[in-house]
């Protein structure tokens, strides 16, 4: 009785929220000097190319010190994302989920110094350093630093892999994810030379 109480109360709910989606969550600060300067220091230990925001059109993204947690799992553990993100999350997911689509978080929040361990790894295992920023954004330039990103899954999905685009899961999320203020940012062809992304979606905010 609960559950049905609970799926009828999101079921009235989604149209609400969709009709509701102005996307004028307030805008993050810009990235501060000592920021910019860390992000410096770390391209240059990592070679990454001087001139790799004009080469790719990527801005560096603030990072988000005000996080709240957006979901957990037992093996993977706690998720973080910005307060707003995270709540919008959580609607787009329980609405998914009363249409019968299930949609699971892989990463969320992660720093600067995250990401620049993943590129260190990545040039250990003997990848170039262009190899490396075809799918991996250069420290500084993550999405995935303003606790505003999201990649997504679904149970017996493909994971982390462009296979995510053939899932019902995507479908619904295209069709979808924008009610959420939820928008793709690396689609097929993208401008910014970065592989497609069909997992990874960003909270937008006003401009
Ligand atoms: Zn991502």
């Amino acid at each position: 009785m609960v559950r049905l109480i609970t799926l009828f109360c999101l079921a009235a709910l989604s149209p609400l929220v969709a009709a509701d989606a102005r996307c004028d969550a307030p805008a993050l600060d810009p990235p501060v000097a000592d920021y910019k300067a860390k992000v410096t220091a770390l391209h240059e230990q990592l070679g990454i190319p001087e001139d790799y925001s004009e080469r790719t059109g990527l801005s560096l993204q603030p990072t988000n010190e005000r996080l709240v947690v957006a979901g957990v799992d037992r093996r993977m553990g706690v998720f973080l994302m910005s307060a707003e993100a995270a709540k919008a999350w959580l609607e787009m997911q329980a609405a998914a989920r009363v249409e019968g689509v299930e949609l699971f978080p892989v990463s969320t929040y992660r720093g600067v110094f995250e990401q620049a361990e993943i590129v260190r790894q990545r040039l250990n295992d003997n990848q170039t350093i262009e190899e490396v920023l075809k799918t991996s954004a250069a420290p500084g330039y993550s999405e995935h630093h303003t606790g505003d990103a999201i990649d997504l899954a679904t149970p017996n999905g493909p994971g982390l892999t462009q296979e995510f685009a053939t899932t019902e899961a995507y479908a619904w999320l295209t069709a979808n994810a924008g009610d959420y203020c939820f928008t793709l940012s690396y689609p097929e062809d993208n401008d910014h030379g970065l592989a497609f992304e069909p997992w990874h979606w960003r909270f937008e905010r006003s401009m």
